[in-house]
């Protein structure tokens, strides 16, 4: 079997299975090898990985992978999919296809088994609606995570690396920079994929903190904190606090805390960087 990543062979195999894109699923599979050698490069696989892959579509990027890794899952939602992977993949020995939906597979139970525990690499060309529970899950569930190395729309590549003072700032920014350090590897244009998106993405790794960076004493308490700054962006931070149906503090408790960190009571949550919602959350724990 020859490498997929060309229009001709993405083609041949569509027309092979009289394939049909499926919207609802995202469906839009890379063309280009440049791009293809570019996401393994940049993700770093070594004969030693063990690599996840969400989202294998007809096996372009899990061909790549498969040479790379020691071992590659693939799990693929649309059964429609997996005889076409049966024959895509059929010279390699160290992959396994699961048919599910991810957000339905303990992953945490799949790295145990497959992988003694140790950290994972997860490399994905997801559906963009799905991203953010994605990383979210991967990161909170306590998987043991290397790196995730995923193609997202670009606005979101945005977002997940910027800081206080840029309009993408908000509480994906912040959550992903709590729990790795993010890098663009490349932008990719809507020309490489068939059929075309819409919008333009880029590859972004994201390389777990070996050890947190910031050093906060009740984690659920500084997420609540920062989606309650984040869901009212014109409210001053004493409001947003205030109004979240998630915390209970009562307006001279917040005050009292935001002046414990040296901030002024009018100043607004989209202008705190991760090491100050640190302070805060840290200076809410004292106050209880
Ligand atoms: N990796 C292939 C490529 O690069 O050409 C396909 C990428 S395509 C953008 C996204 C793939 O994710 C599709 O094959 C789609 O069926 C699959 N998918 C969508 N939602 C999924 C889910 N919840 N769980 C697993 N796979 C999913």
């Amino acid at each position: 079997m020859a490498y997929l990543g060309t229009p001709s062979a993405t083609k041949e195999i569509i027309n092979k299975y009289s394939f049909a894109f499926q919207k609802k699923f995202g469906q839009n599979f890379l063309i280009d090898s440049n791009v293809l050698e570019s996401i393994i490069r940049g993700a770093e696989i070594t004969k030693d990985d063990f690599v996840l892959e969400i989202g294998p579509g007809i096996g372009t990027m899990t061909q790549y992978l498969c040479e790379a890794a020691r071992q590659v899952v693939a799990v693929e939602i649309d059964k429609m999919l997996i005889p076409i992977l049966e024959d895509t993949l059929s010279e390699y020995d160290n992959v396994e296809v699961i048919n599910q939906d991810v957000l339905k597979v303990d992953i945490k139970s799949l790295a145990e088994e497959k992988n003694n525990g140790k950290p994972i690499k997860v490399v994905a060309n997801l559906p963009y609606y799905i991203t953010t529970p994605i990383i979210m899950g991967l990161f909170e569930s306590g998987v043991p995570i290397d790196s995730i190395t995923i193609m997202v729309q670009k606005e979101v590549a945005d977002r997940m690396q910027t800081g206080p003072g840029s309009k993408d700032y908000g509480a994906l920014s912040l959550a992903v920079q709590f729990y790795a350090t993010a890098k663009v590897i490349l932008n990719v244009s809507a020309t490489c994929f068939m059929p075309r998106p819409n919008v333009d993405s880029a590859v972004i790794k994201l390389t777990r903190h070996k050890e947190p960076t910031v050093n906060v004493a009740d984690e659920k308490l500084m997420f609540k904190i920062i989606r309650a700054s984040f869901n009212q962006r014109r409210k001053t931070l004493v409001n947003g606090l205030k109004n979240s149906p998630e915390l209970s503090f009562s307006k001279e408790q917040i005050v009292k805390a935001i002046e414990k960190i040296g901030k002024p009571e009018t100043i607004r949550g989209e202008a705190l960087t991760l090491e100050e919602f640190e302070e805060l959350a840290n200076a809410f724990t004292e106050l209880k």
